[in-house]
């Protein structure tokens, strides 16, 4: 599938780059309250209740030796040992705490280590932390074990201890290859650094390696973006997330340092995105949901043809396990029906777990309407269609075409540009509709749809 298949254009993309969430949660963050550790122990009991059900798991090691400008992560800067160390004791802790009130429920389908640089861990820390995991919970043999790399400080040592522990996926950060867009961005890694991780992953088993690109950085050209994603695509990971650089320096203060530089302008972006698109296409990758390609050959393609692909904070995933536990600071739970925010701040989430509390600060209950249209957004964004008689189904009602009339009809502009098509009871996204999914899915968040003209900023669709 190629962009001319695709219909899409610039001018379509440009159209389309409004703000808007990016659906990782429904009902998505800024909707969320306070919460605190009594509200934390709440949703892990009611989740003891489901004890044969697995779960996800992620954790978040938020250390790196240097800050990349762009980063909009939640990340601390740091080369002392000593602050792995305390973080780790902390992060054990917190597994002994949530174990406690979970019951016999210890299965885990999926786990993500994500950061930061989770290789910011030597060898032996990895194991360590990884050991706190196994011996706590039952992890399932097929089970997706997976982390977030940094190709210039991850080495073949941290590679095979990953294999010897089970890890069979790597996400690797790379955004961009050009020397002149990493000075600025300050991020150094050289093409071959790229290439012989990848070539070494390999070599050790692991598939489903994933590559991070990312457009609309500063002094990035149409020229520099396809000569990156060229290289990249004679790499061949087996997938690729290209995202829009999200310029939000009032949450992220060192991001100012790059408004010296040109940021390009809509339009500009725009063409970035369709650049990609148009090579992407060429080269056999497919898009298979909102920022992602993927070869024919990989799971996550396969997933989708199956309509078994699923979405979580992890991004897609094959692993259908509806809840997630969290561990380590900033992380988010989506447990006992609650999503449940950590403390961003590395010390107050050490000094909670110390003090023996969650250090849960930020989180929602969900209600029967937010799993409702959540369930919507996941059958749109994951299966590629809304089938209201199967959510009918599995809501236990009866009335969804009546509930969802306006939405139906809002559908109705996005299905003229040829996004979706809809036919009685189904909404089916059309191939083209793989790049628009926040625009389907916005047409369900019931917030977004009150929100005032001054309600929080997202970053750009496109
Ligand atoms: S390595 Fe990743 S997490 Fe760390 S600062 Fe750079 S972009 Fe952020």
């Amino acid at each position: 599938m190629n962009t001319a298949e695709l219909h899409v254009d610039e001018e379509l993309l440009l159209k389309m780059s409004g703000a808007g969430p990016r659906y990782t949660s429904y009902p998505t963050v800024p909707e969320w309250r306070e919460f605190g550790d009594a509200d934390a122990r709440a949703a892990l009991t009611r989740a003891a209740a489901k004890s044969d059900e697995p779960m996800c798991l992620y954790v978040h090691v938020p250390f790196c030796a240097r800050m990349c400008l762009y980063c909009g992560c939640t990340v601390e800067i740091t080369r002392r040992s000593g602050k792995v160390h305390s973080y780790l004791a902390a992060i054990e802790r917190e597994v002994d705490m949530t174990r406690a009130l979970l019951g016999p429920r210890r299965k885990i389908a999926q786990i993500h280590w994500g950061g930061g640089t989770p290789t910011h861990l030597a060898p032996a820390e990895l194991r360590r932390l990884f050991e706190i995991l196994r011996s706590r919970f039952e992890i399932e043999p097929q089970a997706e074990i997976s982390i977030e790399v940094h190709p210039h400080v991850t080495t073949f040592e941290q590679i095979d201890t990953l294999v010897e522990l089970g890890f069979n996926r790597i996400s690797m950060g790379v955004q961009d290859l050009d020397p002149h867009v990493q000075e600025i961005i300050h991020r150094d890694q050289t093409t071959e650094e790229t290439e012989n991780l990848v070539a070494y992953c390999r070599k050790r088993g692991i598939g489903g390696v994933n590559v991070d690109l990312m457009y609309g950085l500063p002094e990035q050209t149409e020229a520099t973006f396809a000569a990156t994603l060229d290289t990249i695509a004679r790499i061949r990971p087996d997938r690729l997330a290209v995202y829009a650089y999200a310029h939000v320096p009032w949450l992220k203060r060192h991001q100012t340092a790059l408004e010296r530089y040109a940021l390009p302008t809509p339009p500009q972006r725009a063409r970035l995105f369709f650049v990609a698109i148009e090579q992407l296409s060429k080269s056999g990758y497919e898009v298979i949901g909102l920022d992602h390609f993927a070869l024919r050959s990989d799971a996550l393609h396969r997933a989708l043809e199956a309509g078994t692909l699923h979405r979580n904070f992890m991004g897609y995933t094959t692993h259908p396990a509806e809840e997630m536990l969290a561990f380590g600071m900033s992380s988010i739970a989506d447990i006992g029906g609650a999503f449940v925010q950590n403390n961003h701040d590395t010390r107050e989430y050490e000094a909670a777990i110390g003090a023996g509390r969650f250090s849960a600060i930020k989180g929602l209950v969900r209600s029967a309407e937010d799993d409702l249209r959540r369930a919507a957004i996941q059958a749109l964004m994951c299966g590629m269609k809304l089938d209201l008689r199967a959510l009918e189904a599995r809501f236990g009602r009866r009335d969804l075409a009546q509930h969802f009339a306006r939405e139906l009809q809002e559908l109705r502009p996005l299905a003229d540009e040829g996004f979706c098509s809809i036919e009685r009871d189904v909404v089916t996204v059309l191939p083209k509709g793989r790049l628009f999914l926040r625009h389907l899915a916005m047409v369900f968040d019931e917030y977004l749809r009150q929100k005032k003209a001054d309600g929080p900023r997202f970053s750009k669709t496109i």
